[in-house]
């Protein structure tokens, strides 16, 4: 490489802490469960920033930290103030930078912090000073306040949910943030809507309508002469701040461009609102049970959603399994065969691990952390498998109690693939039930999926949220405000980070 090319080359950190953290579950997240990375170590989490891509010689990268854990509880403020002193302290030491990726998820809240992602990207701008141009990559779960749209000069989000375009939208964000510092532009012009609707990300799956056509609007409004990027939030259901709702950026170049595609974008959201159903049928768990037992479909699937862990349910939720254990129709050992995903129990795992496969054991597992549903669940049953070495589940077992299999682990772990199965010697295919704690099932099982309902179960990320009890979202809210007079759909151009931010937040 040219000594010209490298000196031109524009200096990027790398920074973020993803998780998405409800205020409805009475779980707690600690530091370590956002496995963060440091420095070099970065590179790994992102195929496209590897060694010879063309994203990573475009420019001279450094990794600050970069969090990530899955969906939980609230974050203890002894986590934030380590993780972010850290991240901090990290950047401090950097040369100095030209742009800085910002990779979040931005549903996380923060015991005694409002609005945490966009507290922490003013603390990075004190840091690395307000030239530096910020490009943010969300998930769509995630919340735009006014001041975190302020705060970033590009921001985006994944267009699909499922999330199979997450590796897509950081390396958009990305290629966005190297051409804008390439062609020596002013910051992008960022246009802000935000839509005064709420909803689970279960009724908002992009596989199906209306989600599927709002969303398909994203790719016109980029391709809009004018436009760099364009992007709906549908914001994350299970906190209670103020920022949590739906909401619309459009960045580029051009003001008028900018402005009416996030306006076409923001009415499209709100005009489909009655439309968003749930991505499933749903039921009764016990509902559910007699259906999928009637039914011809196998394996039949049903979603215990109200644990869900990758929303931030506590995954300790002992509701389900404990009613299924007492359905007669599972008591024998030739019952129709149900895969239950799963209750973590530390306590069990280590007296099954200690038993061996094939002993008969009595275990109690769950309830540790929410026991507001049902207690710790007890099984008398013979242990099935035993796998150590999970990255978040740590060890896993199955004990079989009739002719049902249930995984226990010592840590949450969510469900998503046929190996997760597989490798607990259970097949899914062949099985008459399979029960996961998940709201919309990942794709893998969805098209292993004979029938599939979600139950609405309780937990911290029930999926009716009314009966939640929301106290600090804005109101007028759709769904909680049913008739609500049409919003204010105008879109609000953000100030450049470099300039103040003055007004009120509608
Ligand atoms: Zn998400």
């Amino acid at each position: 490489m040219s000594e010209s090319r490298t000196a031109a080359r524009p200096v990027i950190a790398i920074a973020g802490l993803g998780i998405e953290s409800s205020t409805f579950s009475p779980a707690r997240t600690e530091a370590p469960a956002f496995q963060p990375l440091r420095g070099a170590d970065v590179f790994d989490r992102y195929p496209f920033l590897a060694l010879g891509e063309e994203l990573r010689e475009a420019a001279d990268w450094h990794g600050a930290l970069v969090g990530k854990s899955l969906p939980g509880g609230m974050v203890t403020a002894a986590a934030w103030s380590a993780l972010t002193g850290e991240l901090i302290d990290r950047l401090a030491a950097l040369p100095r930078l030209d742009g800085l990726w910002y990779d979040i998820h931005g549903a996380m809240t923060v015991e005694g912090v409002e609005d945490a992602e966009a507290v922490l990207l003013e603390r990075i701008r004190a840091t690395v000073g307000p030239d530096v141009t910020v490009s943010t990559s969300m998930d769509l779960h995630g919340n735009v306040s006014r001041e975190l749209a302020h705060r970033s000069d590009l921001i985006t989000c994944y267009r699909m949910a499922p999330h199979e375009d997450h590796m897509e939208t950081k390396e958009r964000a990305v290629r966005n943030l190297v051409d804008l510092l390439a062609s020596g532009a002013p910051r992008p012009v960022k246009a802000w809507v935000p839509v005064p609707v709420l909803l689970a990300g279960e009724q908002t799956s992009t596989r199906i309508e209306p989600a599927r056509s709002v969303y398909a609007a994203v790719d016109e409004v980029e391709a809009m002469d004018g436009v760099t990027d364009a992007a709906i939030w549908v914001g994350y259901a299970w906190a209670d701040e103020p920022r949590n709702r739906a909401a619309v950026v459009v960045t580029g170049p051009d003001r008028n461009a900018v402005s009416s595609g996030a306006e076409r974008l923001a009415r499209g959201f709100w005009e489909a609102r009655h439309d968003f159903g749930f991505v499933a049928p749903t039921g009764t768990f016990d509902d559910l049970l007699d259906e999928a037992l009637r039914s011809q479909h196998r394996p039949y699937f049903i979603s215990d959603t109200g644990d869900n862990p990758t929303a931030g349910g506590a995954g300790d939720v002992t509701w389900g399994l404990t009613r299924l254990l007492e359905r007669p129709e599972f008591q024998k050992d030739d019952g129709p065969t149900v895969l239950y995903a799963s209750v973590p129990g530390p306590a069990a795992v280590d007296t099954a691990v200690a038993a061996g496969v094939g002993a008969t054991v009595t275990v109690t597992a769950g309830a540790e952390v929410d026991d507001r549903h049902a207690g710790p669940v007890t099984l008398t049953g013979v242990v099935h498998a035993i796998r150590h070495g999970d990255r978040d589940a740590e060890t896993e077992v199955v004990v079989r109690v009739g002719s049902v299999y249930a995984i226990l682990t010592r840590l949450r772990k969510p469900y998503h693939h046929e190996h997760d199965f597989s490798d607990l010697d259970l097949d899914p295919r062949s099985a008459d039930v399979v029960i996961v704690k998940i709201g919309y099932l990942e794709p893998e099982l969805f098209d292993m999926a004979a029938a599939w309902k979600m139950a609405l179960t309780p937990g911290g990320v029930d999926q009716d949220l009314v009966r939640l009890g929301h106290h600090r979202i804005r109101r007028p809210m759709f769904p909680f405000d049913p008739d609500m007079a049409d919003p204010d759909l105008t879109a609000r151009i953000i100030p450049a980070s470099d300039q103040p931010l003055t007004g009120d937040d509608e």
